[in-house]
């Protein structure tokens, strides 16, 4: 049977279109491959929002050339945003790539996985040339979470594609194009199909999700959670990316009545200045965020705050870093993206006079440890306390500890416990953990509890054989 390798850079959007390319790969008849050495097709779904994803995956590019020098029939693939940007010069740039396929060609990326199969299955590759591979490795990197035991657990469903708000400093509306809305009916049918297939929490995808509208009907971003929401057997729902221009009360009092949403909300703020947020064209001034803020609090009043920040901004001021830096110390958010300017190319702000490296990298030093402090002190409030968390399988560090996710999106980590078996905590995925430590990562415990469903009381855990704690 033919295999198929997919690994993904960037955003929740990219994820959701990895699960897309899984899902039609599975099928037309290929294995997902959990190891690039052991596969046919080598997709590659990359990013373009910083210079850095940027680098990473044309060094990803070249990693897998060994694998199709060891095999040449071996295909690699580069889909998303770099695929767009890059179209014309990647393939002088990676010659070894069988085929680029942008943003908007989703469908005929699984058309052409189709196409291939039956002559990949044809193609007979011996024992040899699998083993030949897998001594040219590791090459690094990991496959995404689509191919584990519990990846059916989260799903991803994406309501609409692209951007129209031309952020100055951002390249999705320039690769994945304006707005587009999708039908709140294919939505909905899509969610359906995840729970159908054992997903617990689905999570709705889009570069502005709260700026969804029906194309048919003009319902709003809350119309579309209520709906989802009503729907049978959906244990939890959330969503990313909203911008904050978007939120509506409207939008913010139909989120808090909405049980099965999970309690945290993503807010980039990117500055806490008003002339930065203006460069920025963010189309929010500081008053404005705060109003949204004090919305949350006030309809939505358990739930968390994460944020986006950018320091070094071209233009950004010691005066302007200092409003982003007190607003941060105010301890609004509990999680923050840091990041430090990137130029990125075909972007207004790419021709702006640039902020000295030296510069940004001091001011987003005294960020993070404003912010690593608020973080701490919002996971350590969780200590003593039982928390309920989807279980995302052994931890990538430390194979004798199993992580989680809670609602709130702090990930957990507990010694494994001693009846521990893959198949049974897929089926009975939500855990209870009683918080014991906390740190800037997220916190540690040890699991009491799981149950099958969300709403279910948890049944008693084993023990550890040996707490590591
Ligand atoms: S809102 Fe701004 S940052 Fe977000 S996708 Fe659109 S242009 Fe980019």
């Amino acid at each position: 049977m033919p295999r198929i390798y997919i690994e993904t850079f960037g955003c929740q959007m990219n994820e959701a279109d990895s699960q897309y390319i899984a899902d039609r790969a599975a099928s037309a008849g290929y294995e997902i491959a959990s190891k690039p050495e052991e596969a046919n097709v080598l997709v590659l779904n990359t990013c373009t929002v910083r210079d850095n994803a940027e680098r990473r995956a044309y060094g990803r590019m070249n990693h897998f050339k060994v694998l199709k020098e060891a095999d040449p029939g071996v295909r690699l693939v580069v889909m998303g945003c770099l695929a767009e940007q890059d179209r014309d010069r990647m393939q002088a740039l990676a010659p070894h790539v069988d085929a680029v396929f942008g943003t908007k060609e989703l469908v005929a990326l699984g058309d052409r996985l189709e196409s291939w199969q039956p002559a990949i299955r044809d193609e007979s590759e011996t024992d040899e040339t699998i083993e030949q591979k897998a001594l040219l490795m590791p090459l690094g990197g990991s496959a995404d979470a689509i191919t584990d035991a519990f990846s059916h657990l989260r799903g991803f469903v994406t309501v609409q594609r692209g951007c129209s708000y031309y952020c100055t400093f951002c390249i999705v509306p320039h690769v994945r194009g304006r707005f587009d809305h999708r039908p709140m009916r294919e939505i909905l049918a899509e969610i359906e199909g995840l729970i159908a297939a054992g997903a617990r929490e689905v999570m709705l995808v889009g570069q502005t999700v709260n700026a969804w509208k029906d194309p048919a009907t003009g319902e709003d971003f809350g119309d579309l959670c209520k709906a989802a929401a009503a729907l049978p057997r959906l244990e939890r729902l959330t969503f990313i990316s909203p911008h904050p221009k978007d939120f509506t009360e409207k939008v913010i009092r139909d989120l808090g009545e909405i049980p099965q949403l999970n309690p945290r909300v993503h807010l980039p703020l990117q500055s806490g200045s008003d002339a930065m947020l203006r460069r920025m064209n963010r189309k929010y001034t500081m008053e404005q965020f705060r109003e949204k803020v004090e919305l949350i609090h006030r309809y939505l009043p358990q739930w968390a705050i994460t944020t986006d920040i950018i320091v070094g901004f071209p233009g950004e001021s010691d005066a302007d870093f200092e409003a982003t830096l007190d607003y941060v110390k105010g301890n609004v958010f509990a999680n923050a993206f840091t990041f430090i300017y990137s130029i990125r190319r075909g972007t207004p702000a790419a021709r702006w006079e640039q902020v000295p490296g030296d510069v940004s990298s001091e001011r987003f030093k005294r960020l993070v440890d404003a912010q690593n402090a608020a973080t701490r002190a919002y996971h350590d409030r969780k200590i003593g306390t039982t928390v309920r968390a989807l279980v995302s399988g052994p931890s990538k560090k430390d194979a004798t500890k199993l992580a989680a996710k809670t609602g709130d999106n702090v990930t957990v980590i507990a010694p494994m416990p001693e009846d521990y078996d893959e198949a049974l905590y897929a089926r009975e995925p939500w855990l209870d953990i009683v918080v014991e430590t906390a740190h800037v990562w997220g916190c540690m415990g040890t699991i009491r509890g799981r149950a099958a469903r969300f709403a279910d009381a948890a049944t008693a855990v084993a023990r550890p054989v040996v707490s590591l704690l």
